[in-house]
């Protein structure tokens, strides 16, 4: 399985910006065959970002999406929606929509099988606030968002990719260890096994939180972590290049 990196970014960059990023970007990756590179810019720059993708190897998906195909959701962009524009891949249930949205187990379990149905690749964010680590949580609520959201597509594991993205390290600078992170990596990949034990080793599992080009590979030593997601330091193409080619 290739490992997958994954750039998230979030609610940044015009139409302009994206045909700039690309432009560059696309003059920095070298290799793409010898990894999966994930592009996820926000709605309104995917139809010019799919163009300009197109051919070059590197992937493209969208930050969220609803679980209709369409209907009266003002304001929604549904998944034949996403497909169309050339997206391969939808990041789902990522904790700013968890937190800021109100999105529940519930409705992210939805969004995934809408984007199964519609043979998109959905990458399902988990992750545990400072407080649920404190109190000794994190491994109950892992397992409580992957159950849910993997509720009646239990079949379909080897056709979802798992960010493990701890909501303190998102965004503060400060990520986990590595050494924390392949303890919750193997915790997942258990679960999984559990789960589907058919699929076994068939899903990747991402870390996500505070990655930057200096940290990247102590990350990526660990043969359990089967990728990354990035946000900040996805922005610049410099840097997010840099990770992608940091192992
Ligand atoms: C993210 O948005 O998924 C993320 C991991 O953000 P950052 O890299 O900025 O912590």
């Amino acid at each position: 399985m290739r490992r997958l990196i994954a750039g998230n970014w979030k609610m940044h960059k015009t139409v302009s910006e994206t045909r700039e990023y690309i432009e560059k970007f696309l003059r920095l990756v070298e290799h793409p065959e010898s990894r999966e590179i994930l592009l996820c810019p926000p709605f309104t720059s995917l139809y010019v970002a799919g163009e300009m993708l197109e051919g070059s190897g590197v992937k493209l998906g969208a930050q969220n999406c609803h679980y209709e195909k369409s209907g009266p959701y003002t304001g929604e962009v549904s998944p034949p929606m996403l497909k169309e524009v050339g997206c391969e891949y939808v990041i789902i249930g990522h904790s700013e929509r968890r937190q800021l949205f109100g999105e529940s187990d519930e409705v992210i379990n939805k969004k995934l099988v809408a984007c199964l149905e519609e043979g998109l690749r959905p990458i399902l964010c988990v992750g545990e606030t400072r407080e649920e680590r404190e109190a000794g949580m994190t491994f109950k609520v892992i397992e409580t968002q992957v159950r849910l959201a993997l509720s009646g597509i239990e079949e379909h594991t080897d056709r979802i990719d798992i960010a493990y993205e701890p909501v303190w390290a998102i965004g503060s600078g400060t990520p986990a260890t590595p050494q924390d992170a392949v303890e919750v990596h193997t915790f997942i990949r258990q679960l999984l096994s559990e789960i589907n034990p058919k699929n076994e080793g068939r899903t990747r599992i991402l870390y996500g939180g505070s990655v930057k080009p200096q940290n990247a590979k102590e990350f990526m030593k660990h043969e359990e972590i089967n990728g990354l997601l990035v946000g900040g330091a996805s922005l610049d193409p410099e840097s997010f290049a840099q990770i992608v080619y940091s192992f």
